[in-house]
């Protein structure tokens, strides 16, 4: 699970760093349109139109995040999508549903994966969802939490291996996100983050493999 994020800046120079050598490739000018962007989305009249219940996977069930949990965003447009963050609840798929629905969190993630493999969305991936408790991640990631506990290898079922790989499949083919570990990441690689989820029991090799197949496949 995610807490909320202290405040980081919102500056270029951070997301250089976390961007590391891909901004020497972008150069300044990519970066100057990039914020550019980001003020014609401040204009009215520029956000999409969006309809509740409506999903970005197909198959998911929607159910709400508290409002309070997430920031209205126009993204892709005027935040790229280059990351998914794979966390763990440390509780069940209701306990996962239930915090995300309570305004005083502070924290929630566009989906939750049950062991069954059912998927939840909660956020639109249009919007921020306050998940990875560090500001930029959040603005460029999708955030997909996962029943269970990290210390239980046995909650870690081959059906939600294979449903959670079917979204982030999704997720990297509408956004062209590449399937490789530096872009499907955990919340404990998000910089600055003193959680520890998927933990040590997470198998990312089975998992990236099975993101791969599901790739193939039309959705
Ligand atoms: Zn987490």
């Amino acid at each position: 699970m995610g807490s909320r994020g202290s405040g980081s800046d919102r500056r270029v120079g951070r997301r250089a760093v976390l961007l590391g050598g891909g901004v020497a490739v972008l150069g300044t000018a990519a970066l100057a349109r990039d914020e550019l962007a980001r003020a014609w989305w401040r204009l009215p009249g520029m956000e999409k139109k969006r309809v509740e219940g409506e999903l970005d996977h197909k198959g998911a069930e929607w159910t709400s995040a508290a409002r309070a949990n997430w920031r209205r965003a126009d993204r892709p447009d005027d935040y790229v999508i280059d990351r998914v963050v794979i966390h763990v609840v440390q509780g069940s798929y209701a306990t996962a549903l239930k915090v995300f629905k309570n305004p005083g969190h502070g924290a929630a993630a566009h989906y939750v994966v049950r062991k069954d493999g059912h998927v939840a969305q909660m956020i639109r991936e249009l919007d921020v969802a306050f998940h990875a408790g560090n500001r930029d991640m959040n603005e460029r990631s999708i955030g997909i939490e996962h029943e269970g506990f990290v210390d239980r290898p046995q909650d870690f079922t081959a059906e939600m291996y294979a449903g959670s790989a079917r979204l982030t499949a999704d997720i990297c083919a509408r956004y062209g996100i590449p399937v490789d570990r530096e872009h499907i990441i955990g919340h404990v690689e998000v910089e600055g983050t003193d959680h520890t989820d998927p933990g040590p029991h997470w198998d990312w090799d089975r998992y990236l493999r099975l993101v791969r197949e599901a790739s193939k496949k039309p959705v």
